[in-house]
């Protein structure tokens, strides 16, 4: 019931529900799940009844009303709040109560949304399984015991439990598009600049962008709406036409698209059978479409995650300059007023070693060093380069195709604590999605199939910049061709 934003604004339209009658049903969907979940930071359940209130009152008085009204949406704790704590899973910022709303939620009010609570994320957005989280890992609706990915996994645990039909996550190298991948459920990273990154916590400035996730392509597209445009405040922001995504999924016909398959990533050994024949499979719909399917190759795709791992740990690692405790965030309670360094230098490194987990300071080390006097050019500017040639092959491949077509993730959802102590394992979960955040491109994921154990999997499609309307057209005519993104996870019931 709480499965489709359209049908929830249908039914208020008729008269068969309220606002307040929605937020309800939310808010207990959340209590009866929470405990085996784990989805969420914040459940805001008081402010959400107020605005569902607020909504059905505009209603009954026939003002006019935002196209997600009486809506839950679940916001990732990544993303400023001002009437709720904005965590981001850290110890760092535990009792942080922004000042200000972020642009899309901002957007979100405007769009008379109820904003049901935050959801719980990797520390600063840095991993891939929710499992750095400072409040507990969430687990996999799917399967409690293992993770829903990351780092926004929250967000999409919630709407795979049936607790919202609508989530916003942030992907810097994948975590919208992974956990969704994890879940079942769709995702989608717009352009870099698409989406207003104004009151969205910085990981690494240069390639994170907020996107929708939701059940179904109609539900992302209602959303993109909703937090798309431009915002002068942030200064990557891009001042261009947003074009009307819902319109865009009334055809199943792709007669005239080219869809390109990318010959590496099908040929990695990494890539889990099912998910490879996931893939194929995929194609043969999009091809059953009318679409024509073409091979073509990124040759750099092999430096995709070297790469990202120097240039987001580098971005990182001034972006959290910010928390010393001072300015912002935790503050230590045991200055060491002896140390050789003296008090102020103590009270920073104490802050820090307290505030921050350990997956973030290993970012922050490696940042620091790769933008170091004496290894800057050896790292960060090499990787800079190679990030040019890695949007150069996405710029030639899309003179061969419309879109590409390839896995989300190599393997399903991998169990709590498997890879938690290996970092290099971890890293390699974001082969296949960091390069549309290198190259800034909209990139979607969306629910091809299960594997032999029922756990999903996802396929993902890519898009020169600004096309995300492109996606969206060939991921709605999929999903018109297809069932995937109807399965659902059996009700949570016992507590782990
Ligand atoms: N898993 C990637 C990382 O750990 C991506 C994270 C993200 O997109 N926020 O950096």
């Amino acid at each position: 019931m709480l499965d489709s934003a359209a049908e929830l604004l249908r039914l208020q339209e008729n008269g068969d529900l309220t606002a307040v009658e929605i937020t309800e049903k939310s808010l207990s969907a959340i209590e009866s799940s929470e405990k085996s979940i784990n989805a969420f930071t914040h459940v805001a359940a008081e402010k959400a009844i107020e605005t569902a209130r607020r909504v059905d009152a505009k209603r009954a008085a026939g003002e006019p009303l935002g196209p997600l009204a009486g809506i839950p949406v679940a916001v990732k704790d990544v993303l400023c709040t001002s009437d709720m704590p904005t965590t981001c899973s850290s110890r760092m910022l535990k009792d942080f109560l922004p000042p200000y709303d972020a642009t899309v939620v901002e957007k979100l009010r405007v769009a008379d949304a109820v904003i049901i609570g935050k959801t719980n994320m990797d520390e600063f957005a840095m991993g891939a399984s929710t499992e750095t989280s400072a409040f507990g890992v969430t687990r996999n609706p799917w399967d409690t015991d293992r993770t829903p990915g990351g780092s926004s996994g929250g967000a999409a645990a919630c709407v795979a439990a049936g607790n919202v039909p609508l989530s916003l996550g942030s992907d810097t190298g994948g975590s919208i598009r992974q956990p969704a991948a994890f879940c079942g459920i769709t995702g989608l990273k717009p352009t870099y600049g698409r989406v207003s990154r104004y009151g969205l916590v910085a990981f690494a400035s240069s390639l994170d962008q907020v996107g929708p996730m939701a059940w179904s392509v109609p539900d992302v597209a209602l959303l993109l709406q909703a937090i798309a445009g431009f915002e002068p405040r942030d200064s990557t922001s891009l001042n261009q036409y947003v074009p009307n995504y819902s319109e865009i999924l009334q055809t199943t016909d792709l007669r005239g698209l080219k869809i390109g398959i990318l010959s590496e990533s099908s040929e990695t050994e990494a890539l889990d059978p099912a998910i490879r024949k996931a893939v194929q499979d995929a194609g043969e719909v999009f091809r059953s479409c009318g679409a024509e399917l073409v091979e073509v190759n990124l040759p750099h795709s092999e430096y995709w995650v070297p790469t990202y791992y120097v240039i987001a740990p580098c971005e990182a690692s001034s972006n959290l300059s910010r928390y010393d405790g001072a300015h912002y965030g935790h503050r230590t309670e045991s200055i060491d007023t002896g140390s050789e360094h003296g008090p102020l230098v103590s009270a920073y490194c104490r802050s820090r070693d307290e505030g921050f987990g350990a997956e973030v300071k290993r970012r922050i080390m490696v940042g620091t060093y790769a933008l170091s006097e004496g290894y800057a050019d050896k790292y960060y500017n090499q990787a800079l380069k190679v990030r040019r040639l890695i949007k150069g092959d996405f710029d030639n491949a899309f003179t061969q195709c419309d879109l590409l077509l390839g896995p989300v993730t190599p393997s399903p959802a991998f169990r709590i604590g498997e890879k938690v102590d290996d970092p290099i394992q971890m890293y390699l979960c974001d082969l296949f999605t960091v390069g549309a955040n290198l190259a800034g491109l909209p990139a979607i994921s969306l629910p091809g199939g299960s594997d032999s154990k029922g756990l999903p999997i996802g396929i993902q499609l890519q898009a020169p910049v600004l096309e995300e309307s492109r996606l969206l057209f060939a991921a709605g005519a999929f999903q018109t061709a297809t069932d995937h993104h109807k399965q659902r996870p059996q009700p949570l019931t016992e507590t782990k």
